[in-house]
């Protein structure tokens, strides 16, 4: 009965399809988005646990640097990450004869080692929870209702008759990747079948505090003060809109000693104001010249139309991201102005005359 409440990905035609390119395959690349998370790293480091179980030679090929507070996941010392060592990466996607997405619906989404995924010869496999995804895989299995992709790894690993056999270490993968994705289980979360499968990884020995711990109270003294002075000084809180804009520019990094990861959350905050919606976060790349957009909301605020009108972007209904090529000052403008265009959606209701508060 309780298996029940598991998705079957796969239907027959597709089954076949799934052996027919992983049964023959020698040399498998896993790969997952740029600025990989929780659910990326977890996808593909279970699936590493898992391709391994079945003898194949495994990688797993990462755009970019993961936060640190993902380096504890089982292998992620394996991972090669394609920004610092360009010249392997590109030959491990030379010679795989199956590359699989991982928690990402477009080339893109790879940034600068999108070509090395376009120029390999290799098959591919999708795996993930995006919407509209792009058609660049010969397999793609893809539900946007999903809250992880992990959520989808493990029904397939289910589906294929390898759960049992998998061990503790994969089963933290997958539950670290259910984790981060949901916020702790605090939003899209509600689907009873996440927790059939969170006793499943139980069942296999994950410690679950101790994940938590690991991720959520792994923060530098840094850090912390840093979120107290976004808090204090740069939130701008737009009650009349129940909104929150939120920037970060290089130079208070540098002042709090920014790490890769050290504004992970930080979107979600304003969140907690009694009322909020929307959450938007800018914040300048430590490289490139342009600035990073969060987009974070309650209920049925559509996070992606905002995102795919404004910010170059797009993603789920609470949680979205883009980019924008200008300053920071012109930045919130346009938020603002986003956030105006939107205020109906954001009271609920429509609009009566706007009550400026500022
Ligand atoms: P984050 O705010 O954590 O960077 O991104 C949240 C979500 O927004 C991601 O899981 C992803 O679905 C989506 N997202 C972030 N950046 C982009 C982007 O540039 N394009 C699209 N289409 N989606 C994005
Ligand atoms: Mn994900």
């Amino acid at each position: 009965m309780t298996e029940s409440l598991l998705k079957e990905y796969l239907d027959e035609a597709q089954l076949e399809q799934w052996h027919q390119l992983v049964d023959p395959a020698a040399h498998i690349v896993l790969t997952g988005h740029a600025g990989p998370d929780g659910d990326a790293l977890g996808a593909a480091l279970a699936m590493y646990h898992y391709l391994k179980m079945l003898g194949k030679d495994v990688r797993v090929v990462m755009p970019n640097l993961y936060p640190d507070f993902l380096a504890w996941l089982p292998e992620a010392n394996r991972i090669i990450l394609a920004h610092a060592r360009p010249d392997e990466a590109q030959a491990l996607m030379q010679e795989a004869d199956l590359v699989f997405c991982l928690d990402y619906n477009a080339p893109n989404r790879l940034e600068e080692a999108a070509p090395l995924l376009l120029q390999s010869p290799a098959r591919r496999i999708m795996i993930d929870h995006h919407l509209k995804p792009e058609r660049f895989c010969q397999l793609a299995i893809s539900d946007a209702r999903a809250s992880s992709t992990c959520e989808i790894v493990f029904s397939l690993l289910w589906q294929l008759g390898a759960f049992s056999q998998l061990g503790r270490e994969a089963a933290t993968c997958l539950y670290c990747g259910m984790m981060t994705d949901t916020g702790a289980f605090t939003y899209n979360s509600s689907n009873p079948a996440l927790y059939f499968m969170i006793a499943q990884l139980l069942l296999k020995g994950v410690d679950k505090d101790r994940i938590y711990r690991r991720v959520y109270h792994n923060y530098s003294e840094k850090r912390m003060r840093l979120m107290g002075y976004l808090l204090y000084e740069k939130m701008e809180y737009l009650g009349h809109r129940r909104a929150a804009i939120i920037t970060l520019t290089r130079d208070e990094m540098t002042r709090f000693a920014f790490r890769k990861g050290d504004a992970e959350g930080f979107v979600n905050l304003p969140l907690e104001i009694k009322g909020t919606r929307l959450s938007v976060s800018l914040r300048e790349d430590t490289e490139k010249a342009l600035i990073r957009v969060s987009l974070r909301s309650t209920d049925t605020f559509p996070c992606n139309r905002m995102a795919e009108k404004y910010f170059n972007g797009g993603g789920h209904l609470n949680a979205s991201g883009g980019s924008l090529q200008m300053s920071m000052e012109e930045a919130v403008k346009l938020t603002r102005r986003a956030i105006d265009d939107f205020a109906e959606m954001l009271l609920g209701h429509p609009v009566a005359p706007v009550q400026h508060n500022e």
